[in-house]
């Protein structure tokens, strides 16, 4: 095949050879404020936001239910013979459970916080 020698060496640029980086900030707008309106992280408590479909402004409430990691815990424990309500422990582990976001307006699911 073609075989090329190696290329030249470029000279380095002024921003390598001062050990510094190219100006490459984002313009930012001064005065312009950025409102987050929908699809805010849920997090493990109840998040202050605007809900998408009713569009007010709510806290979310918040549900904890059993993780499919608490259940197949429960399941792996239960296989094991620890029966008589050990096998119900993972779910009562806050890691093992998901946070449910919901909005107390309309009711409607904005989302699942997983703890893992
Ligand atoms: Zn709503």
């Amino acid at each position: 095949m073609n075989k090329s020698g190696p290329p030249p060496s470029a000279p380095p640029s002024y921003a390598e050879s001062v050990g510094g980086v190219p100006p490459s900030s984002p313009f930012v707008q001064p005065g312009q404020t950025i409102i987050v309106t929908t699809l805010v992280p849920p997090g493990p408590g109840p998040t202050h936001m605007v809900c998408p479909h009713c569009h007010a402004e709510i806290d979310t409430s918040i549900r904890s239910e059993p993780s499919l990691l608490a259940w197949i815990s429960g399941g792996i424990l239960a296989l094991m013979g620890c029966w008589f309500g050990c096998c119900l422990i993972p779910c009562c582990i806050p890691s093992c459970m998901n946070i449910v976001h919901s909005c107390p307006n309309c009711k409607a699911h904005l989302g699942t916080f997983n703890s893992l």
